[in-house]
């Protein structure tokens, strides 16, 4: 296939008038000339369809590494379904991949969840990828919980840990844990070992044990300000600990609620788009309207969009990606390839899978969207496999 655009938004630059040919991979992009040709390259794909998009513009197909659930449907239901239903909306709002979270609850219902993350990216989902797991919880500190249930953290330790990788079945991308907890500084590397990014949250540890972890081997921190120890100018805290290491990736909860955009615009100009991580923690109620739900086992409240608990803290968003990246152009006064670095590139950097995914590059898998300049999304493509086109 070849599609046509206004703009193509590339690893390195946005260019205009573009072509991309593509099957599972991105074969070639380039220029075209007033009559269709592509100027550059078009011997042996004069013959391919064209989709013409000449109007729109067309972005990497958006990453979230962070998502409990969408339309209704939990990653803590463990069921094919419920995966389905979110990888088809994800794709409708321009995310191509994305990592389906789990939530703290009783073991064997975390270990259902990752069990069924595990046969239903095998089998294949019919929107956006599903490209692994995230075990958040149950491994964190009550102090700052968030909508996380106390009732069922655990300590950490390795039969606990070994009965979750077993259950996932080497489908796990990443996991979650407090590092203040007595076992979790020599389960890193162990974890690390098993091909896992160790991301740090729900957790009241100090600078100091902060910086152990990170040394231990933890890649980066959940949901930054968010279920944390904050930043005190005596004490920096997780938060300090994460500005300031130049490597550890840096989760944010980009809607304007869960961080005041000035601090966000902080946390940007401190960790540059190479380790900001955009991510939408997105709640059941995600596309749906305003009303009472749940997420996993917890009583929730969704109000003009934001999602309480009953204590009213913060529970998730119903945020999407890519209204995240249009914000955050202003919000951080950045252009917007530096934006959709922050949730395409970076997050598959984070997991280790930029050679086949993240940007739109020769080689690459065809995860792509096509947006209009108001940032709504007309169709999307993932591994060259057209999966959402708007009515
Ligand atoms: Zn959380």
């Amino acid at each position: 296939m070849r599609i046509k655009v206004a703009k193509v938004f590339t690893e390195t630059q946005v260019l205009e008038n573009a072509c991309v040919t593509f099957s599972q991979q991105i074969e070639d992009i380039a220029a075209y000339s007033s009559s269709g040709q592509s100027a550059t390259k078009d011997e042996g794909y004069s013959d391919l369809p064209i989709l013409d998009y000449s109007d729109y513009w067309l972005i990497p197909g958006l990453i979230d590494t962070h998502a409990h659930g969408a339309m209704g449907c939990d990653v803590m239901d463990a069921s094919h379904h419920s995966l389905n239903t979110m990888s088809e909306y994800f794709a409708s709002i321009g995310v191509t991949g994305f990592l389906p979270t789990t939530m703290t609850a009783d073991k064997a219902d975390i270990c259902a969840a990752l069990q069924q993350i595990h046969l239903s990216k095998v089998q294949g989902v019919e929107g956006a990828e599903i490209l692994g797991g995230y075990l958040e919880g149950p491994f964190f500190n009550p102090v700052y919980k968030g909508a996380q249930p106390e009732e069922h953290f655990l300590d950490i330790n390795r039969t606990d840990l070994d009965d979750f990788l077993q259950a996932a079945q080497g489908s796990l991308s990443s996991i979650a844990l407090a590092p203040e907890q007595a076992l979790a500084l020599s389960l890193i590397p162990y974890l690390k070992q098993q091909g896992l990014r160790v991301m740090l949250g729900h957790t009241d540890a100090t600078y100091e044990q902060t910086l152990a972890a990170l040394d231990a081997g933890a890649d980066g921190v959940v949901h930054c300000f968010n279920g944390m120890r904050g930043m005190h100018h005596r004490e920096p805290g997780v938060v300090g600990a994460a500005l300031s290491c130049p490597h550890c990736y840096t989760e944010l909860i980009a809607d304007g609620q869960h961080v005041h955009p000035a601090i966000m615009k902080l946390c940007y100009q401190l960790k540059g788009a190479e380790y900001l991580n955009l991510i939408t923690d997105s709640v059941p109620s995600s596309g749906l309207a305003d009303g009472d739900y749940f997420l996993g086992s917890v009583p929730i409240n969704i109000k003009q969009g934001v999602a309480r608990t009953a204590e009213g803290g913060l529970a998730g968003s119903t945020l999407q990606l890519l209204h995240a990246v249009r914000d955050a152009c202003s919000w951080f006064d950045i252009d917007l390839q530096t934006a959709l670095k922050m949730a395409s590139l970076t997050p598959a950097t984070l997991l280790g899978i930029d050679d086949k995914y993240g940007s739109i590059k020769t080689g690459k898998q065809a995860c792509f969207t096509v947006i209009d300049p108001q940032f709504n999304v007309q169709a999307t493509w993932v591994n060259g496999q057209q999966v959402y086109q708007k009515k």
